[in-house]
This record gives C-alpha cells, sequence and structure tokens, in this order.
C-alpha cells in the first residue's frame, strides 16, 4: 500500500472499495482530499435535540432515541403504515410514516434514530418525521451521550451517512497530517481564524457545536476570500480600461432650472446618488455605476438629472428600455419634466413608421436629438450620435452584454449608468457585479399612496373579489395575478384563462382583460395599454407584468397561489400597486395556515429587506449567480449570515493585491494556485502585474 495523499483516489482507502467508491462520485468525491472536504451538513448533540417526553402537539421538532418496537400496519383504505416507537432518558414517542410499509426494512431495532417534523395528536401524541436519519446501529455506541457531538453527513443511496461518519473517521488523522494551508498567515491572525488542518479538524470531530462553527467560519473565509481576489483584481483592470473618459463641467443652468421645476424636493438617498453620479462624471474615469432601488424611489428623476448634466456639456444622453411600454413610459415622464426647460426627448421604437423613424435618426445624427428615449431599436447599425456622453440602461439585466455595448460604442468612451428595481444586500451588489460601483435608493419619495398587504384564505374569497368589484366600480382598477396560463399545465392550481372567463362572467359591468407570456407581444402590449388607459378594469395576469407598466389608477392586487412565487418576485409584482396618491391593496390568497415567509413579506416594505429574506430562502449558490456563471464555488458560505466574513474578504484581498496585484511573489504562489483551482478562468486576471 502506497502512503496515502490528499490525490489518492478513495477507492484505495481501507473500507471503501469500487462499490462504495462509485456512491461517492456521486457526491463529488473523487480523492482523499474530497473525502477531507466532504463537510457534515448538519450536527446533532444533546442540547440540539428535544427530549421525546418534551414534545409538543403542534410543535415542530427534532428528536433523537432509540428504536424499541416496530410495526406495519395495513389500514382500511389499503395503506400500510410503517411506526416505530422511540425512546430516550425522558420517555418514548411513536413515529409514523404512512404509506412506506418499505422502511420496515431500512430501520430495526436498536438503532438510534434522529427524526424531524411535526408532532400531531392521533390516538396519543406523535411524529409524522419529514425526515430521519440512523445515527447508530443495534450494539454500537450510544450516540448521543452528554457532551457528545455528532457530525452527520450528506450521503446517497448505498453510502450512508454512518458509513461515511466511519471512514471520515478512520482516515482523519492521517489526512490531516497532508494538509498545506494556503492562506497568508497576515491574513488568518488578522481574522484569528484557525489553520486549514485544524478546521477540518474542528467541522470533522467538535467537541462542541461552537467548534464545528468556528471551523466551518475558516473555510468559508477561503472561498468567499479566493472569490474576492478574482473580483478585486477584476475591478482593478476594468478600473484601468475606465481611463480617458469625458470629463464633464460642474453642473449648471439646466440641473438649477430643472431642480426649481420640480413640485417636489429629491431625497436624500436621490440626493446622495446624484453627488456620487456627478463626481464620476465630472473626472475622467468613466462612470459605470449602478443605481438601485425599488420602484418608484425615484431613479428615473435621478437619471434625468444626469442627462441634463451631459446636455449642458454639448453632449447626448441615451435612455433605453427593455419594452416599448417602459420606454414610452419614460419618455412621458422625461416630457413632463422636461417641459418647464423646453426640451423634448425624442423616442426612437420599433414600432415607429419608417419614416418618423428615419427623420428621429436624422436628428439623432445631427445632434437636435439632445435626449433620446427607446428601445434596443436604439442600438441599430442605422443610428448614429453626434456626440454621445451618457448612456443610461434601465433594467440592464434583460439586456444582452452585445446589446448594452453596441449602444455604448456608439460615443466615444460615453459615461454608463444602469438602474435595477431589484434590490440586492449592498455587499452581495459588490459581488454579483463586481466592477460596478453602486448606489442605492432605498427611501421612498414622500406624498404617496401605501400598499397594504394582507392574507386571505379560501374562506374570505367571496369578501376578497366583493371588495374588488366595488373598488373598480368606484374608478380604481385592479391586477389579478396568476402562476400559470392553463389549467392543464397544473391541474390543482388556479390558471389565468380560467380566472378571466370566471370574473367576466361575475362581473358583466366590467372589463377584463388577460396577458400572459404565450401572447403575441403586440396583442400583449394592446391590452396593456387599454389598462393603462383605464379601458380595461380588471386585468388578469401572469407574472409578465412582473417588470414594466406604470398605472397609478391600479390600487388593487390579488395575487393566488402565493406560494409559487419567490419573495423578491412578489415584491416586484407588488410594486406595480401603490403608485399613485390612492391606498394601495396587495391581497395574497394562501392556504389556511399561511406559511411564515409571507408573513414576513406582508409585514415590510423594503425591497434590500426582502432580498435578504429571499436569498435566506434560495440560499447562495442563486444569487451570486452561480449557476450562470458556473465559476463561484461557495459550499461552506453561507449568506446573508457569512456578510461579515465577505466583506472582511475584500478587505484582506484588496491588502494582499494592493502588494502584489497578479499574485506572482513566491509567498502568494499557493494562494494563488488556490484561487485559480477555483476559478480556471480567472487565469487571464492573474497572468502578469
Ligand atoms: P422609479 O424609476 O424608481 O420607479 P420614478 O423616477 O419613475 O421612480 O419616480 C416615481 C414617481 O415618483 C414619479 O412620478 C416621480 O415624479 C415621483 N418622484 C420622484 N422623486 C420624487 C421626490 N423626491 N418627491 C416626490 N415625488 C418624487
Ligand atoms: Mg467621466
Amino acid at each position: 500500500m502506497p502512503p496515502l495523499r490528499l490525490d489518492t483516489p478513495v477507492k484505495f482507502l481501507k473500507g471503501v472499495g469500487e462499490r462504495r467508491a462509485d456512491a461517492f462520485a456521486r457526491l463529488g468525491v473523487h480523492t482523499a482530499g474530497d473525502l477531507l472536504r466532504h463537510i457534515p451538513h448538519r450536527y446533532v448533540d444533546a442540547s440540539s435535540v428535544t427530549p421525546l417526553a418534551s414534545a409538543r402537539v403542534g410543535d415542530e421538532v427534532a428528536c433523537a432515541g432509540i428504536v424499541i418496537t416496530k410495526a406495519v400496519t395495513p389500514t382500511r383504505k389499503g395503506l400500510r403504515i410503517f411506526s416505530a416507537v422511540l425512546r430516550d432518558a425522558s420517555g418514548a414517542l411513536e413515529c409514523v410514516w404512512p404509506g412506506q410499509a418499505f422502511l420496515d426494512r431500512s430501520i430495526a431495532v436498536g438503532q438510534t434514530l434522529l427524526v424531524s417534523g411535526p408532532i400531531r395528536h392521533y390516538h396519543g401524541k406523535q411524529m409524522a418525521p419529514r425526515e430521519y436519519v440512523i445515527l447508530s446501529d443495534a450494539g454500537t455506541e450510544a450516540p448521543l451521550e452528554p457532551g457528545r457531538v455528532l457530525p452527520v453527513y450528506p450521503a446517497t443511496e448505498g453510502l450512508s451517512h454512518r458509513a461515511i461518519r466511519g471512514l471520515v473517521d478512520r482516515h482523519l488523522d492521517q489526512a490531516l497530517g497532508l494538509v498545506t494551508d494556503e492562506l497568508p498567515a497576515s491574513v488568518r491572525q488578522a481574522l484569528r481564524l484557525p489553520g486549514l488542518a485544524e478546521a477540518y479538524r474542528l467541522v470533522h470531530r467538535p467537541a462542541t457545536q461552537e467548534e464545528a462553527e468556528h471551523g466551518r467560519r475558516r473555510l468559508a473565509f477561503d472561498e468567499l476570500f479566493d472569490l474576492q481576489l478574482t473580483l478585486s483584481r477584476a475591478r482593478a483592470l476594468a478600473r484601468r480600461t475606465r481611463s480617458g473618459g469625458i470629463v464633464f463641467r460642474s453642473p449648471a443652468d439646466l440641473i438649477a432650472a430643472l431642480g426649481a421645476s420640480l413640485p417636489w424636493t429629491l431625497t436624500r438617498d436621490q440626493r446622495t446618488a446624484l453627488n456620487e453620479i456627478v463626481g464620476d462624471m465630472t473626472s475622467e474615469r468613466r462612470m459605470h455605476r449602478l443605481l438601485m432601488g425599488d420602484v418608484g424611489t425615484g431613479k428615473t428623476v435621478v437619471a434625468l438629472f444626469a442627462m441634463l448634466l451631459a446636455l449642458e456639456n454639448d453632449h447626448q444622453a441615451a435612455l433605453m428600455a427593455p419594452t416599448e411600454l417602459l420606454a414610452e413610459q419614460h419618455a412621458r415622464t422625461v416630457e413632463r419634466l422636461l417641459q418647464p426647460l423646453r426640451i423634448k426627448p425624442e423616442v426612437l421604437l420599433g414600432k415607429l413608421t419608417a419614416s418618423s423613424k428615419s427623420s428621429a435618426r436624422r436628428r439623432i445624427r445631427e445632434g437636435a436629438a439632445r435626449i433620446v428615449v427607446g428601445t434596443h431599436a436604439l442600438v441599430q447599425e442605422s443610428v448614429e450620435f453626434r456626440r454621445l456622453g451618457l448612456v443610461v440602461i434601465d433594467e440592464q439585466h434583460r439586456f444582452g452584454v452585445e446589446q448594452r455595448s453596441a449602444l455604448v460604442g456608439k460615443g466615444a468612451a460615453p459615461d454608463v449608468l444602469l438602474l435595477s428595481a431589484t434590490p440586492i444586500p449592498r455587499s452581495l451588489a459588490l459581488t454579483r457585479y463586481g466592477d460596478l460601483d453602486v448606489s442605492v435608493l432605498r427611501e421612498r419619495p414622500p406624498g404617496r399612496g401605501s400598499v397594504r398587504t394582507a392574507l386571505r384564505t379560501a374562506a374570505q374569497r367571496e369578501r376578497v373579489l366583493d371588495f374588488m368589484r366595488e373598488q373598480c366600480e368606484a374608478g380604481r382598477q385592479a391586477y389579478v395575478v396568476l402562476p400559470v396560463i392553463e389549467e392543464s399545465e397544473r391541474a390543482d392550481l388556479r390558471a389565468a384563462t380560467t380566472m378571466a372567463d370566471e370574473l367576466a362572467q361575475r362581473w358583466p359591468g366590467l372589463t377584463v382583460g388577460l396577458v400572459h407570456g404565450r401572447l403575441k407581444t403586440d396583442e400583449r402590449d394592446r391590452t396593456m395599454r387599454a389598462f393603462r388607459e383605464g379601458e380595461v378594469h380588471v386585468l388578469v395576469a401572469t407574472t409578465v407584468i412582473e417588470v414594466g407598466i406604470d398605472v397609478p389608477n391600479a390600487t388593487i392586487m390579488l395575487i393566488e397561489h402565493p406560494e409559487r412565487f419567490g419573495l423578491a418576485q412578489l415584491h416586484q409584482l407588488r410594486g406595480r400597486v401603490g403608485r399613485g396618491g390612492n391606498e394601495s391593496f396587495c391581497i395574497l390568497m394562501t392556504g389556511d395556515r399561511p406559511a411564515e415567509r409571507l408573513r414576513a413579506f406582508a409585514a415590510t416594505d423594503d425591497g434590500f429587506e426582502i432580498a435578504e429574506l429571499d436569498l435566506r430562502e434560495r440560499g447562495m449558490g442563486d444569487l451570486i449567480g452561480a449557476r450562470q456563471s458556473g465559476g463561484f464555488e461557495l459550499r461552506q458560505a453561507r449568506l446573508p449570515d457569512d456578510e461579515d466574513l465577505l466583506a472582511e474578504a475584500r478587505v484582506q484581498a484588496e491588502r494582499i493585491l494592493a502588494g502584489d496585484p497578479a499574485l506572482q511573489r513566491t509567498a502568494n504562489q499557493a494562494l494563488r494556485a488556490r484561487v485559480l483551482a477555483r476559478y480556471p478562468r480567472a487565469v487571464d486576471f492573474f497572468r502578469t502585474g
């Protein structure tokens, strides 16, 4: 037997063999080193489980106990129930698994089981476990002695968590001796993190849950540190290519005139954002800034000030939106606000006639058009600007990189301002949009109607519908949002088409419109416009109305099956109401016991807070864009809980890169290798200083 190395295939480890090696492969474990990195996903100790005697009806608990009896009982309906009675020092509890008689083959008397699920009353107290883990076999050690912490490993078919625990335990000491720590000692000491071998020991063999967490944070830090090294480097390189921008002169007449003509004053957040933007524009660095804020926080107005700064400096400004509807809306806002200044925006949309398009293009080329608002029609080759100095892109994530850069390419190094109505926590914005500066609008302008969010159940449906009808008859408008288009997609869900028919029949005096993703764009736009003009009173829709339309008169939104939507998505939907002066309502039709997440949603209207809830719910990968980019490997890091680590990682990454921009020094070679192993595509960033 050759000596163990971290790259030794697992099948050569004692106790593994071919069959288990195949199962390990399914868990992503191929080598001894991978086994070391296969970290428990939870820990159990006497303090983290509820004593069986204290489990109360109605609670959702985790318990552990020894199986003392078990049985399979048929019911009259032909269902077979597997049941087992568990016992611990405090007492006993019956667990039942309806329809899972097959468990009789894997669960045995004498085993110690960890179970979690709701406690209910049925011929006495019992649990219907949602999840169970066999902690140990009959006749082996009692795993939950006081003072003992038991790691639970992600397992797979043919490789139980107990087998993995045994194998890790067997090889741990030898493997730890082979670990080298790539993290610079200065970083480790600054953050009081354990060494790498110590961290692995802590997560695999902790004496307490706190120890395990201490070890996990070290491993999480490594992931976030590598991420930040890559992003900081990308930022630095991007900054270099961003020199040589237009140096706009400080704000003057037009800006002052707009400020004076507005019937209200800017919010503090708007002023801060505008200062940041003006700072960028008047420097020689090219602006590349994201302005992020919920709908209605006043992004367009801030962008308008920036556009005027370009105008004052004899440049043109372009505002591009993802749909015709949105572009029209922006054009209208801009036109209204600029009327006192006698500036009229040029509008370029795909739907214009060929001759009006061509005259618009001429005015853009000659510079008579100073502010241009449009859709992706703006990026067509035939569109030329005389002197484009600022590009504003709304809902930037809905454009491809090519479209964005095609518009930017129509000027000589113009400044770029991106707008987004999808707030995400600031530190995460820095992570996701590594090379962007970010401004945030959190505050809402005063004097706008608020939105009340209510949870209602099926029993209250009639009252809700009556309320909607009354509101519509009083001149308001309503949205009804459903998760699917047709009943046939999911028989158990209400569908948009059926709902539209139902409401049209129920309310002959009102006009009901229907929009969904399978309609042609122009048909959809026609209905949306009719809704905006007030000709349609009730708009039944799928999530296609998520982004887009601003109808101040719409004051009610009814959302069916809200549990089918992500929280961020619900928040986007809700942003469609409360846009006028009237009080608005967002009503979620829930089951009899609405989930905690929906209550939390109803309790706040702050997009950033909801972004955090959403993040907790969906977990990391999604938010950082792991799926799209394929690179970010965050397995131990958990956001937003580890946001402090993320921020520290950024500080330390910038410090290390300040002294060694491309990680070329000998002392940093191990770190460099680790970063590139995690992010192979970053190799270009770290080629030379
Ligand atoms: P967003 O683009 O973020 O959705 P808008 O810029 O369209 O928001 O602003 C939403 C509405 O609020 C507009 O009607 C705008 O005129 C108004 N508004 C913007 N800023 C303020 C403010 N500081 N005070 C009052 N109303 C404002
Ligand atoms: Mg500039």
